[in-house]
């Protein structure tokens, strides 16, 4: 298999170098930036596979880096975020970070988060059937079934679902959300996306209160569950 390389922009010099030690142990090439400006000119020479990307950086914020990113790639970006950063994750996701961990964090789960986003976004195209455990989703078909019932859901309750079972792992805010849906609701209030979700628990969950399929994400969103959480 071909080696990626994965860009980390952290100005904390001693977390950059005990992820990239981490990273290149897991078998990745790892090159560092210590600023925004200087991330963001690594970035266009080295096109890497994956940007693991700090917010508050200085010179260039990592927010403005993201949105660089994105306007020329499809690059998949994991925000680092301090604790109080929530309104920043928000605004990190909504830019197209594919996914967030908040410091402090672990080297292993950046580690997990890493492979998790490669493979969904090298994943190709999504399969028409999604499984998930006991749970389909078939989008071709427009159902979804438990156990091979049938679930009733309305047609804004499985798109919502769809859309995040297309993308197991990865975080939604609840305006992205709510723009997915936009095609079939009228709905402009972030909050609506937590009233299907509701449903969708209520319809999907064994125990609505310990949702399996649809996860919160504290001050965020909604992810659906990681493929390796499986069972
Ligand atoms: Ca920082």
């Amino acid at each position: 298999m071909e080696m990626k390389t994965i860009l980390v922009v952290e100005d904390e010099r001693e977390i950059a170098r005990m992820v990239q030690a981490y990273l290149m142990r897991e078998g990745y090439r790892v090159e560092v930036a210590f600023d925004g400006d200087e991330g963001w000119v690594r970035f266009k020479t080295l096109q890497p596979d994956l940007v693991i990307l700090d917010l508050m950086l200085p010179g260039m914020h990592g927010l403005e880096v993201a949105r660089r990113i994105r306007q020329g790639s499809p690059t998949p970006i994991i925000m680092l975020t301090a604790r109080a950063e929530e309104a920043d994750r928000v605004a990190g996701l909504e830019m197209g970070a594919d996914d967030y961990v908040a410091k402090p964090f672990s080297l292993r789960e950046l580690a997990a988060r890493v492979r998790a986003v490669l493979r969904r976004t090298e994943g190709g195209p999504t399969p028409e059937v999604i499984h998930a455990g006991p749970l389909t989703v078939d989008l071709a078909a427009r159902e979804a079934r438990l156990e091979g019932e049938l679930v009733d859901l309305t047609p804004t309750e499985f798109d919502l679902l769809a859309h995040l079972a297309r993308y197991p792992g990865r975080v939604f805010t609840r305006r992205e959300l709510l723009e997915a849906l936009q095609e079939r609701s009228y709905a402009t209030l972030p909050r609506t996306v937590d009233s299907h979700v509701k449903n969708l628990r209520r319809k999907l969950e064994p125990d609505p209160d310990k949702p399996t399929f649809i996860l919160t994400v504290h001050g965020v969103g909604y992810k659906f569950r990681p493929a390796h959480e499986e069972g």
